[in-house]
């Protein structure tokens, strides 16, 4: 089907994407990569009377690392990140990036597009909760920076203000002794996937000194799994501990019945790849070099 029609326009600057929405009012819609919103429109689940193209305004799609931080531009595509000297740097980035639909997805899409969208089941949301991200915003109101956690409010509802543009993305970089991995299962590669678990953590010899665990498709909103973290927290990672992690992470969960599976059969997901996460992440904490892709049925 094709979409109804609307009005387009090309922002050149992140003040002329605010002005222009902000002059064209509720019916406005920014479109950035168009891999989630142009489906949506052309399932006329949404008919906006104009798009306001942000897809070319230049210097929003830059990575940036220095020393202990990264940013990165809400245009930098998936494709590109997963490319990145971030990601080879943090291997749970290049996890989530290069997992990410197909080769035609990953090189539109981008990752503001991805936060923004409010899509409990789109990586980079549950991705960045592990890495404690902040969101750099700007709109009618001016600047503001929101923190990843409860930035999706529920399904498809961000914080975003109307007319308020995802600018940028930052986090701290892991420090010596850390390690991360990202898990996801999925019917094939241009589909989202059924469960995500993000677990990234930092070990003082055998012990754990910090975890972060998230999970994706798993509720109408990212879960950061703060039963499963404590389950992690300050111990050794014997397998008895990671097997009640696992099982506290499932009860964090509300997983619904849907055409990717049924949530009894998510639930069983979410200890599964619990239990994987949390392994490739202290053998990647302890040095080792683990490849870690998403995987399909
Ligand atoms: C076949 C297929 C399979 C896919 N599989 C996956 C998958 O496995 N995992 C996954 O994570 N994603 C998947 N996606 C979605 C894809 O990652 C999208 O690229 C992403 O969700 C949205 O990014 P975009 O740049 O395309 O945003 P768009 O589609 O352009 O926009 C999405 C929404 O966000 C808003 N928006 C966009 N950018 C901004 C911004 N900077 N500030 C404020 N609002 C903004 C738009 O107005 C719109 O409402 C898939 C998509 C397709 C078509």
């Amino acid at each position: 089907m094709y979409p109804a029609p609307f009005n387009y326009h090309r922002a050149r600057s992140v003040d002329q994407a605010i002005e222009l929405y902000s002059r064209l009012g509720e019916g406005a819609r920014f479109l950035a990569g168009g891999q989630s919103l142009l489906p949506i429109l052309k399932l006329r689940f949404d008919e906006p009377t104009d798009l306001v193209d942000i897809g070319r305004i230049p210097g929003l799609d830059s990575i940036e690392v220095n020393n202990s931080a990264a940013r990165v531009g809400a245009l930098a595509s998936h494709r590109r990140i997963g490319g990145s000297a971030l990601a080879t740097s943090v291997p749970i980035v290049a996890d989530c990036a290069l997992g990410i639909a197909d080769n035609q997805v990953r090189t539109r899409g981008t990752i503001g597009g991805s936060v923004a969208s409010g899509d409990p089941s789109c990586d980079w949301p549950v991705l960045l909760h592990t890495l404690d991200a902040r969101i750099h915003c700007r709109g009618p109101g001016g600047e503001r920076t929101l923190d990843i956690n409860g930035f999706v409010e529920s399904l498809y509802q961000t914080r975003l203000d109307q007319g308020e543009l995802v600018c940028g993305i930052e986090f701290n970089l892991p420090g010596p002794g850390s390690g991360g991995a990202y898990c996801a299962f999925k019917r094939c590669a241009p589909a989202f996937p059924t469960i995500s678990v993000g677990v990234q953590l930092s070990l003082d010899g055998d012990q754990v000194k910090s975890v972060r665990v998230a999970l994706g498709s798993a509720a109408p909103a990212p879960v950061r799994s703060h039963q499963a973290e404590a389950e992690l927290q300050g111990g050794a990672l014997s397998t008895e501990r990671v097997a009640r992690a696992a099982d506290a992470a499932v009860a964090s969960a509300d997983p619904f019945d849907d055409q990717r599976g049924s949530a009894a059969y998510k639930r069983q997901l979410i200890a599964t790849l619990t239990r994987r996460a949390v392994d490739i992440a202290q053998r990647r904490a302890r040095g080792e070099s683990v490849k870690n892709s998403h995987e399909y049925y």
